[in-house]
């Protein structure tokens, strides 16, 4: 069901293997480079020993990428003073040249493909196939948001008046952003939040996930070459306690874009609160879920299956959009069950540079330790439905989680979100509908959220009733595309506005009005 065979609407197999060969041939050339990454700064860092840290594959601990030195609290500070004093001069350049560079940064991520594909995989752990997805997302990112910013930036908006009188309404930038990015989408999503706040005439420091800052490194020299200033765009590499706190803390810091867990999210809000006569802030964050999907009596049982591994399993389950908890309407659950753990036993574990591969290592010991503590507590309550089989190859140099599946009584049984691939199946019977959808919509996330069933009123009228930022019937929850299906949820799950949506900028600018007695 799953595997290298994927295919797009109009049935084009869009991953078999002579489509990945040409680029697995160019990525040989990546395997074994060892890179060494440093803050990119405004000024020169020098080489620091003691602030070096070593990086290894998620899939072998003894495979070595390279090294990536940490930013320090006074090279963060520096920055930022270069930050604030290039302000001025970016938010003055013309916003085609400011959009030029984006394009140019698209075409050359295109063009390094390869390379930026490699080392997702070797630094992050991602499937071969997730990571031409993620580069492919990180160019339309660059290409959208280009072209949103010259339409809206571009043109100053004349304002009806009364006579002798001139109103225009003009967008500008707001300042200096930190940019605080996963290690999920180490190129997307990180690419995606830079260039965003960049575009929109603001400057910005970026710190890149400590577990995927070589990729990110990577990525910034790139937008070098397109042409960005260095003081305009800075790399922080480093861990929140020290670069996180100064990009918190500081007045001068206008706003912060921020993906990752809804705790930190909390945390970096009550900092910037904190901050004595600092200006209000801007917070964009897109946090956590508890994605549901529910199933109803006439759902093809074979298509929802390959949509729950799809949303559940693929990228290991490390998406917030993917799939937590489904919920089977009675008469079809025991279907849709065996189905599944058919499916769940045809699922290949292992290195993920291999197109064989459909699930590859989760990030960190940190996250299998997690993942393996929420899976061995609900085995011992005989909560077990199906899990995929992992060989002792597999737990001794890296750190995988069996995909599996645990039949559970409503989402409330879970304390938080299980960022792994682990499925949780509840069974609702039809007067029950009303309980289900309070129950989902009560955690308070809403990120994505799924629905099957060939009846048509009956999904419109859950996908209504859905409080969630995605939402999908009859197909799988991931994999929002840029410019289709912008991304982002509500509540617990993030503030808004969507990425890769027509308002994504709205955000990150300013509106002037200038109203002129002529
Ligand atoms: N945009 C991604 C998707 O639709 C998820 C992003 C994330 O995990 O933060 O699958």
């Amino acid at each position: 069901i799953y595997g290298p065979e994927r295919r797009n609407s109009r049935g084009v197999n869009l991953n078999v293997r002579s489509h990945y060969e040409p680029l697995m041939t160019q990525m040989a050339g990546f395997m074994d480079t060892t890179y060494r990454a440093k803050p990119l700064l405004a000024f020169e860092v020098a080489d620091d020993a003691a602030q070096t840290k070593r990086v290894t594959s998620p899939f072998d601990r003894r495979q070595e990428v390279g090294s990536i030195q940490w930013t320090t609290k006074e090279q963060a500070g520096k920055a930022l003073d270069a930050a604030w004093a290039a302000f001025p001069r970016w938010e003055a350049t013309p916003v085609a040249e400011r959009a030029a560079i984006l394009r140019r940064l698209g075409d050359l991520m295109e063009e390094h493909m390869a390379e930026l594909m490699t080392l997702c995989s070797r630094e992050g752990g991602k499937l071969l196939t997730d990571g031409v997805d993620e580069i492919k997302e990180a160019v339309d990112f660059c290409r959208y948001y280009a072209m949103r910013a010259e339409q809206m930036f571009g043109e100053i908006t004349e304002l009806p008046g009364p006579t002798g009188e001139s109103n225009r309404l003009m967008m500008g930038g707001k300042g200096v952003f930190a940019a605080i990015s996963p290690w999920n989408f180490p190129v997307a999503i990180f690419c995606g939040q830079v260039v965003a706040t960049a575009v929109a005439g603001n400057t910005v420091l970026a710190k890149p996930a400590e577990q995927t800052s070589i990729v990110a490194h990577r990525v910034i020299e790139l937008l070098y070459e397109a042409g960005m200033p260095r003081d305009v765009v800075q790399l922080l590499p480093g861990d929140g306690p020290t670069v996180g706190s100064v990009l918190t803390s500081d007045t001068r810091i206008t706003g912060v874009v921020f993906t990752g867990g809804t705790d930190t999210a909390q945390i970096i809000n009550r900092a910037l609160a904190a901050r004595e006569s600092a200006p209000l802030p801007t917070l964009v964050a897109e946090t956590g879920g508890m994605n549901a999907m529910i199933v109803d009596s006439t759902a093809l049982p074979e298509q929802v299956v390959v949509d729950v591994i799809q949303s559940a399993f693929q990228s290991a389950g490390q998406r917030c959009s993917a799939l937590r908890v489904l919920y089977l309407q009675d008469d079809v659950a025991d279907r849709v069950i065996e189905i599944l753990k058919g499916a769940m036993a045809e699922l290949h574990i292992g290195d993920p540079r291999d197109l064989g591969t459909d699930v590859g290592p989760v990030i960190d010991e940190d996250a299998r330790q997690g993942l393996k503590a929420h899976i061995d507590k609900l085995k011992s309550e005989n909560r077990l439905v199906a899990e995929t089989s992992l060989s002792a190859e597999h737990t001794e140099h890296g750190t995988f989680i069996a995909p599996a599946a645990f039949v559970i009584d409503s989402i409330d049984a879970l304390e938080r979100e299980q960022f792994g691939p682990i499925l949780h199946i509840v069974r609702y019977k039809s007067h029950e509908l009303e309980k289900v959808i309070n129950d989902i919509n009560g955690r308070g996330y809403g990120l994505t959220f799924g629905v099957h069933s060939r009846n048509e009123s009956f999904a419109a009228e859950i996908a209504q009733k859905m409080r969630a930022g995605n939402i999908y019937i009859n197909r799988n929850i991931i994999g929002a595309v840029v410019g289709v299906q912008p991304f982002g949820g509500l509540g617990l799950s993030g503030t808004g506005p969507k990425a890769g949506g027509p308002n994504y900028l709205l955000r990150f600018a300013t509106e002037k009005t200038i109203t002129n007695n002529t």
